[in-house]
């Protein structure tokens, strides 16, 4: 039995203590107990998405203990890289396009020392793209170790959920960027969404990635608002893509 420091068990006696850590520390109260795990085989990763989307892992790279963090730009910044990488003919291309963007979309003072952008297969419209950082566990036995040596700092802050005014590029800053770098994002020039014409339920139609039900333009305007006035909330016209200066997909 691993001995439980007491800043992990603190954390675990906690209300405010998420569940997926919760799970993640009772099973590997410590670096070491990671590791151990890793080398018996277990697959040993948390998904949490607290403040910011990220995944953390202990994996053996050459036989050597890692701790991967891997960071993933979340709401309408994934939404401009999943609808640009749609909108491209080659998936091939517009991955390695999206790889070399990825660091443009952040603020320019934010330093990727020991950080890779990474692209992870996934099942769903587009792969999982993401800043990975890998630092050694050899010599680090607890979780506060490595915290404290390595801390995610400006990266963890920029990717976040919560808007400071500091985050990375979303919307139409997002789409302006990939389109400097030959992706062909598209933004809607009423509501500023990203939008794609081949999301696989409404191929040729343009749409945000959420729309399921097809093309709801929040910015469009209806001819009737005043006479339903209740009824004005379900309604939204179609986007109105920004595709004139487009180049063409390669
Ligand atoms: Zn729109």
């Amino acid at each position: 039995m691993t001995e439980v420091p007491l800043d992990i068990a603190e954390y675990l006696a906690s209300p405010d203590t998420l569940p997926e850590w919760v799970r993640f520390y009772r099973a590997y109260p410590t670096v070491t107990a990671a590791v151990q795990a890793v080398g018996d085989g277990e697959s040993v990763a948390v998904f949490t998405s607290e403040h910011t989307a990220y995944v953390q892992r202990v994996v053996l790279i050459e036989g050597k203990p890692v701790i991967e963090v891997v960071l993933y730009p979340t709401a309408q910044a994934r939404d401009a890289l999943v609808t640009a990488y749609l909108n491209h003919s080659d998936p091939e291309t517009a991955t390695a396009a999206i790889l070399h963007a990825l660091p443009h979309l952040l603020p320019e003072d934010i330093d990727l020392t020991g950080v890779d952008c990474v692209v992870e297969p996934g099942n769903g419209l587009a792969p999982r793209f993401g800043f990975r950082r890998r630092v050694s566990a050899v010599g680090l036995h607890t979780w506060r170790d490595y915290d404290e040596l390595h801390p995610l700092g400006d990266l963890y802050q920029v990717l976040s959920w919560h808007s400071t005014g500091h985050n990375i590029a979303e919307g139409t800053d997002a789409v302006a960027i990939l389109r400097a770098h030959r992706l062909p994002a598209v933004g809607c020039e009423a509501c500023g969404e990203s939008l794609t014409s081949r999301h696989p339920s409404w191929p040729g139609t343009w749409v945000c990635l959420s729309e399921e039900y097809g093309p709801r333009c929040e910015a469009s305007d209806d001819p009737y608002r005043e006479l339903h006035e209740l009824d004005a909330a379900g309604i939204g016209g179609p986007h109105n893509p920004a595709t004139n200066d487009l180049e063409p997909v390669v």
